[in-house]
């Protein structure tokens, strides 16, 4: 049986490509390519563009409530559509079915806040701002907007976006993860059926061709990307030199303080879940547990007795808590960041290298790992693991822990475990991070909040979804206006910039 192909959607349809490179996609479960995704040509992007920026002339004459009702209508069916989704979700990138249903209901939320775009995108409006003039002010769309989006949540990131670049009246280009591209095709479905116009979403696959061409096409007004750092920046910069607008989400860091007066029962649940949750590929895992002296050796006795219990297989087996890494590629760098910090001193509480899983011996796995007595000098602190990695890294209290989450170059989450509310006060106010959870490991907001990281977890000011999509998506417009009677205009204009023209 020859390999399925995974292509474009342009113009409301399953477009293939123009060139022959393409990408092979892994079931990371059993090791197996399962398909080849097409990789597009420069020609591809402009086709793409092309089609967006026609779509764009009549969906943003749409009325405002005839967008809702699409809106309406595909949240209606992404909502019927879950479990077949989840399944897609689960075979290209591993996480287990129940997590892929749960970032299927995180995008799902952003969906439903754009349903209400209507009382959104309502304007503000001064009656009387000077004697017979009134002026309002209200936003309008960009045009053809891109999002370029990670492996690690092919459904969850890109419903960050389009929803909102949709219903404020945009045409949205999807760039896909390479790695796990067939769930933006079956959004893409979804959309056409909800009764969206060919070429207002669109799926452009691809590796770095297709995003150059995005970032540099004339039509592309702004673009949207979640990723690692270092392609972040490289994205914020490019755009940014293009005149367009950008946000760009990269790497993390993320570390969750337990102090003393914590409940440990609870926070070493938490941190079991948030640390090796989809195999620890979560833009928000926990990856640093940041312990006050006093109670570390209690923790780290207990989070290591929940790591050897979590259930690793593969994701689309009933008793699943955790499923493989992206690939083969991705489990060797996390093993050699493992076994760096083991040479270096820290402590190998629990070693989840060369995890085997009966039945699924190709697949690529890494079990859960404990790594006590890190310093931030060592690589397994400094980089950013992306795997089923914990490391702890021992305090003397709150003034440290912050301190030391400060100095990191990232800041996208970080949480703090305690019974005390001055000790949370104090830590939600000076910690240098954009999303903080109080007794709660992975403080995603909610789809009518925004969210972003700060420092280099994102580049350029706006955050994405919520209030803030809303802004991204679209750009202010005022308007002064006078409806003078001949007879009532007293005297010639005045040349006074300030002067009695608005007075
Ligand atoms: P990645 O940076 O490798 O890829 C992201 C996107 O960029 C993909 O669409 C990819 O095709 C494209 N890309 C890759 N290399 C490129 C290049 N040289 N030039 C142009 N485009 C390129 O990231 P990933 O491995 O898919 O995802 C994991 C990373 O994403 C982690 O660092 C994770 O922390 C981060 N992430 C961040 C957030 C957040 O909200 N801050 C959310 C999810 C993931």
């Amino acid at each position: 049986m020859s390999t399925p192909i995974i292509e474009h959607w342009i113009d409301g349809a399953a477009t293939p490509a123009t060139s022959d490179r393409t990408n092979p996609v892994y079931n990371p479960a059993t090791g197996e390519v399962i398909a080849e995704v097409t990789l597009a040509s420069a020609g591809d992007v402009r086709a793409a563009v092309d089609s967006a920026r026609k779509a764009f002339e009549s969906w943003s004459q749409y009325s405002v409530g005839k967008r809702a009702s699409v809106l309406f209508r595909f949240r209606e069916l992404l909502a019927a559509n879950v479990d077949e989704l989840a399944r897609i979700v689960s075979r290209e990138h591993g996480k287990v079915i129940s997590d892929a249903k749960g970032e299927i209901a995180r995008g799902l939320e952003v969906v439903e806040f754009a349903t209400g775009i209507p009382h959104l995108l309502k304007g503000e409006y001064s009656d009387q701002a000077a004697t017979g003039v009134d002026v309002y002010s209200f936003r309008q769309p960009l045009g053809v907007v891109a999002g370029i989006t990670p492996f690690n949540f092919p459904v969850m990131v890109p419903l960050w976006m389009s929803p909102i670049a949709i219903a404020t009246g945009n045409a949205f280009i999807l760039k896909p993860s390479e790695r796990d591209p067939s769930a933006s095709l079956f959004l893409a479905d979804l959309w056409a059926q909800a009764g969206l116009p060919s070429g207002v979403f669109t799926v452009l696959q691809g590796d770095k061709v297709a995003v150059d061409g995005l970032l540099h096409h004339p039509d592309v007004a702004a673009v949207s990307f979640v990723g690692s750092t270092p392609i972040a920046r490289y994205i914020h910069e490019t755009a940014s030199a293009q005149g367009k607008r950008v946000q760009a989400l990269g790497g993390a860091k993320n570390h969750a303080v337990v102090l003393a007066d914590a409940d440990l029962d609870l926070a070493a649940d938490q941190l079991t879940a948030a640390a090796f949750g989809a195999a620890g590929e979560r833009c928000m895992a926990v990856s640093v547990a940041v312990v006050e002296d006093s109670v570390a050796d209690s923790l780290v006795d207990v989070l290591a007795t929940r790591a050897r219990a979590v259930r690793v297989t593969a994701g689309d087996q009933a008793d699943a808590d955790m499923g493989p890494v992206i690939t083969a590629a991705a489990k060797e760098r996390i093993e050699s960041l493992i076994t760096s910090a083991a040479d270096a001193g820290a402590e190998l509480v629990v070693d989840g290298r060369g995890h085997q899983v009966e039945g699924y011996e190709n697949g690529f796995f890494v079990g859960p790992t404990v790594i006590d007595r890190v310093t931030p000098d060592l690589e397994a602190y400094r980089e950013e693991i992306f795997g089923p990695v914990i490391d702890i890294v021992r305090v003397t209290g709150l003034e440290e822990a912050v301190g030391l989450i400060n100095a990191n170059p990232y800041g996208n989450g970080t949480a703090i475990f305690t019974s005390s509310g001055e000790a949370a006060r104090t830590f939600t106010r000076e910690v240098s991070v954009g999303m903080v959870g109080v007794n709660v490991p992975i403080p995603v907001p909610v789809a009518s909040h925004s969210f972003g990281g700060w420092k280099q977890s994102l580049f350029g000011e706006t955050h994405v979804y919520g209030p803030e999509g809303i802004k991204f998506y679209t750009r202010g417009k005022v308007v002064t206006q006078r409806w003078p009677r001949t007879r009532d205009v007293a005297s010639p204009a005045s040349f006074h910039f300030s002067g009695d023209a608005t007075k």
